[in-house]
């Protein structure tokens, strides 16, 4: 049992204060490859000692050399991460690929943005300012943008890299320090990150790792009177469970909980450019994003024809382990195929428009075949819940009125694509559609780091991405001062 990569840090500690520690009750996690199902080593299971212990490097690292820090030095810092993260980009994507189980192009793409991350917050830090504001006579009033302190970050598995980059990334470049809880089932880029910003020269305790189990770690951290501010991705029940703890702290949060997001194609959409992203948006990470199009709406004189495409799509599609780098690869654990296996199952009902061919793959991996089910009314579980696997469904209708009330038929509200040539009904759309994104005529817009993104309902709320990530871990000050 060993993993068949050369790691540069220990995986089962944590770090904490600037120091690699094992936790503080000794405790380890078993860690799988999801492609074999075979575990291939052992992760750190921090505790809420280490919590504690992180948070109180976290609270003195905030006070010490980082305060004194300008912001341009701060952004310098993130500049030099960026370039430690671009240099080590195969290596973070073989690290994450035998992790999470993604194929190595998918990987590699999320470490190229995990280096993007850290430049476009590297190059915002000294460009987050505040405002004068006219007032009475014989006042001066600006306004002041401070960190919050100590940041919690609560990462899911699914894009650890990218999940991390635009949370820790704009905490750090307005100044706040960091306990980041990763998820048990994918830690490994977040401890090789925590090391390479020790490199890059990020000083002791402004960031602490502590892997973990959600409910020892993660529920610590949640809790912990010494944080001022979390951020969590993840399930919408576990999204409830942190606000309600940080409510107790009155703190705020941000919460980033996944949809059900639609693709919306008219009749005068243009099918072949619509196609790829289309099935992409629906099987890329195995369907395991946030910002998956689970939901396929499409005009019913365009259906047939659509789904027919969809189907030799489907049909041509590879799937394998990760590091064969194929279409698709497996979930992320035995309980991840347990839960969409579920969904499936629950389709039984429905008409199988496209099934993806398995092929001969490892008997331990966590796949499950790629399906595309028709005939779908906007009421079946299928269409209403976050599957969080490879699994689209597709809906039809008759006009825009019916089309903007299945697309917001939903307890969700992430993102949302438009597919149509014309210009008005573009823009009707975009304000009737309850979103969180909307891209017409493209889906994803290419997941630029700079487009602020969150959602509406029970997507979450707070915004994560661009400078509007960076007004959300910032406090505001107004300062009044009466000068005669
Ligand atoms: P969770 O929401 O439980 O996990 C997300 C993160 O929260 C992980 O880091 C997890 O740690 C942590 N966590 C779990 N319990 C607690 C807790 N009590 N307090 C604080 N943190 C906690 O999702 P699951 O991994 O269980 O996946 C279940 C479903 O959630 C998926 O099928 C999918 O629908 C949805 N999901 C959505 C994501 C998104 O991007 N929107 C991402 C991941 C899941 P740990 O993993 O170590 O338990």
């Amino acid at each position: 049992m060993s993993i068949d990569l050369p790691l540069w840090f220990d995986p089962a500690k944590c770090l904490i204060g600037g120091h690699w520690v094992a936790p503080a009750q000794g405790g380890t996690l078993p860690l799988y490859d999801p492609s074999t199902g075979a575990q291939i080593g052992e992760i750190a299971r921090g505790t809420g000692d280490d919590i504690d212990a992180a948070v109180s490097a976290a609270e003195a690292a905030r006070h010490g050399e980082w305060a004194r820090l300008s912001a341009a030095e701060r952004g310098r810092i993130l500049l030099r991460l960026g370039q430690l993260v671009t240099e080590r980009v195969d290596e973070l994507a073989r690290i994450e690929a035998l992790d999470v189980g993604k194929p190595l192009k998918q990987a590699r793409a999320d470490a190229v943005a995990l280096a993007r991350y850290c430049e476009f917050y590297g190059g915002a830090a000294d460009k987050l300012m505040g405002e004068t504001i006219p007032y009475l006579d014989g006042y001066t009033v600006y306004t002041l943008r401070e960190p919050h302190g100590v940041t919690g970050h609560i990462v899911p598995w699914n894009y650890p890299m990218q999940i991390i980059g635009r949370s820790v990334g704009a905490a750090l470049a307005t100044g706040n320090t960091c306990v980041l809880k990763p998820a048990e089932d994918a830690c490994l880029t977040a401890l090789a990150f925590a090391d390479l910003a020790k490199a890059a020269g990020l000083p002791d305790g402004v960031l602490n790792v502590v892997p973990g189990l959600g409910a020892e770690a993660g529920a610590a951290l949640t809790a912990h009177p010494g944080i001022h501010h979390i951020s969590f991705t993840g399930s919408v029940g576990t999204g409830v469970m942190v606000q309600e703890a940080a409510a107790k702290n009155v703190i705020p949060v941000t919460l980033e909980l996944g949809g059900k997001s639609p693709q919306i194609v008219f009749d005068d959409a243009d099918l072949d450019a619509a196609l790829p992203f289309l099935v992409n948006a629906g099987i890329q990470n195995c369907g395991q994003t946030c910002s998956a199009s689970s939901r396929i709406l499409v005009h019913r004189s365009v259906h047939d024809r659509l789904l027919d495409m969809m189907a030799a799509r489907y049909a041509a599609l590879r799937i394998g382990p990760a590091m064969d780098d194929l279409d698709v690869g497996p979930l992320i654990s035995a309980k991840q195929k347990g839960i969409v296996s579920g969904y499936l199952d629950q389709g039984a009902d429905l008409e199988i428009a496209a099934q993806a061919h398995m092929g001969a793959l490892p008997d331990g991996g966590y796949y499950v075949p790629p399906t595309l089910f028709s005939g779908v009314k906007s009421d079946h579980a299928l269409a209403q819940s976050e599957i969080f696997g490879p699994v689209q469904v597709v809906i039809p209708f008759d006009d825009e009125d019916q089309a903007v009330a299945i697309a917001n038929g939903t307890d969700y509200g992430l993102v949302a694509s438009i597919w149509s040539q014309n210009g008005a009904r573009q823009m009707r759309m975009a304000r009737k559609v309850r979103a969180g994104q909307i891209f017409i005529n493209n889906y994803g817009a290419g997941g630029g780091v700079e487009l602020p993104f969150g959602g509406m309902g029970k997507s979450g709320h707070g915004r994560e991405k661009g400078f509007e990530a960076m007004y959300g871990f910032t406090t505001l000050k107004t300062v009044a001062a009466f000068h005669g």
